[in-house]
């Protein structure tokens, strides 16, 4: 292992206004938050061996917090690292094969895959030759990534990521850039040479200065301006019994490393695969009374259960940028939600609240219908995208405004 970087510099204490990193953390270049270091790490095809999984939770409870995080990008953190114990930490998760060469190469390896994926499918080999071909790579922004949905249509468009590689509805694959509807078609061998041309351009065109493909106008180069429209996009993995085991929603995206822990070995799961959706699917699992342990039934989906989704972020104190907790008024809301007792939306309308700790709104990257939002330790209220409309508000009265009947 080499070039890491020592957490003192690569983060600083929060001021007033939500600081933007810039960066994702690592493992190997960790980030400071409110509760000690946060070390990301990144899995390789989104998915951790009986060991690894087994082993991660072990060093969570010895070296950090006893909490694991699932990100939006289908990474897994460890929280409350301490400063000391970070290298210590690190010859743990050496030999379970979770590190990279450097954080250079630990930083590009943003790489989603469908998680569905079968051995030697279009997901696995893209994304193997993806991160062989890393170095070919040009210095990208630290918030972009690529994403291989190359199962019979797309289900991460969802997911954050600026270059795709998918299925039109012929299941020809495409090359896609983040934000324009078409993509390329690609041979089977090309389409990671096409996905690199890509970030070539992207780089080439000025995108770093607004560092995410969606954010960046410059017309396509003529070869990468198809006209080939994803497939209709699947749904994400539903919680409970799946081909490969049992899926289970991890609330907020966070675990005790414990439980975590008791649910794989009860379960006999021979692996863990990771999404971007809050979900880990336990590969080899069957439904049983394990899955009591993490309780994959809608009713611990408030999307499929009520036709809400609540997100929050981690707030205070987990957070030094944020100056209010969000997880608490989240489960207040979920509860409501529960009950009926939220405003109801238009017949299929995606219905979402976004608590965030800050203006900075890292749970939820889209447009939610309504947005709760951490500031000076009070709460501002507001609908879709206008400005928030109610300030200064506390959790009681958050709840008193949204409740009805
Ligand atoms: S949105 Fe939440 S997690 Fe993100 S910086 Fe603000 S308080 Fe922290």
């Amino acid at each position: 292992m080499s070039c890491v970087q020592h957490p003192s510099q690569a983060g600083s204490p929060a001021n007033d206004a939500p600081r933007i990193h810039g960066r994702c953390p690592g493992a190997l270049r960790p980030m400071i938050s409110g509760d000690g270091l946060i070390v990301r790490l990144r899995p390789r095809l989104a998915r951790l061996a009986r060991a690894q999984i087994l082993g991660i939770c072990e060093a969570a409870e010895r070296f950090g917090a006893g909490l694991i995080d699932l990100t939006s990008r289908a990474n897994l953190q460890l929280r409350g690292v301490a400063e000391s114990a970070w290298r210590a930490l690190l010859d743990k998760l050496e030999p379970l094969g979770l590190l990279d060469d450097s954080a250079e190469l630990e930083a590009r390896r943003n790489i989603l895959i469908a998680p569905d994926w079968m051995p030697g499918d279009d997901n696995v080999r893209l994304a193997n030759e993806l991160v062989e071909r890393l170095a070919e790579l040009p210095a990208l922004p630290a918030k972009i990534g690529f994403a291989i949905d190359a199962g019979p249509a797309p289900c991460l468009q969802h997911a954050a990521a600026d270059f795709r590689i998918e299925r039109d509805t012929h299941g020809t694959l495409i090359v896609r850039a983040d934000g324009r509807p078409c993509g390329v078609p690609v041979a089977a061998g090309q389409a990671v040479s096409a996905l690199i041309a890509l970030a070539t351009w992207f780089v080439d065109s000025g995108g770093p200065a607004v560092g995410r493909m969606a954010r960046h106008r410059a017309p396509l180069p003529a070869w990468a301006g198809g006209e080939h429209a994803p497939a209709p996009a699947r749904p994400m993995l539903a919680p409970g019994a799946h081909p490969l085991g049992v899926v289970c929603t991890l609330p907020f995206g966070q675990i005790a490393a414990a439980r975590l822990a008791q649910a794989v070995s009860a379960s006999g799961a021979q692996a863990v695969r990771l999404t971007p959706w809050r979900r880990v699917l336990f590969e080899g699992a069957a439904m049983g009374a394990w899955s009591t342990l993490l309780a994959p039934q809608a009713d611990h989906d408030p999307l499929a259960a009520t036709g809400w989704q609540i997100e929050a972020c981690a707030g205070a104190p987990h957070c030094p940028q944020a100056s209010v907790p969000t997880r608490p008024l989240a489960l207040q809301l979920m509860a409501l939600a529960r009950r009926g007792s939220l405003p109801a939306a238009g017949a299929g309308a995606l219905r979402v609240i976004h608590v965030s700790g800050c203006a900075k709104r890292c749970a939820y990257p889209h447009a939610a219908t309504i947005n709760i939002v951490g500031r000076a330790g009070a709460f501002d209220l507001g609908w879709q995208d206008a400005p928030p409309s109610c300030l200064g508000l506390d959790a009681n009265e958050i709840i008193a405004r949204l409740e009805i009947g």
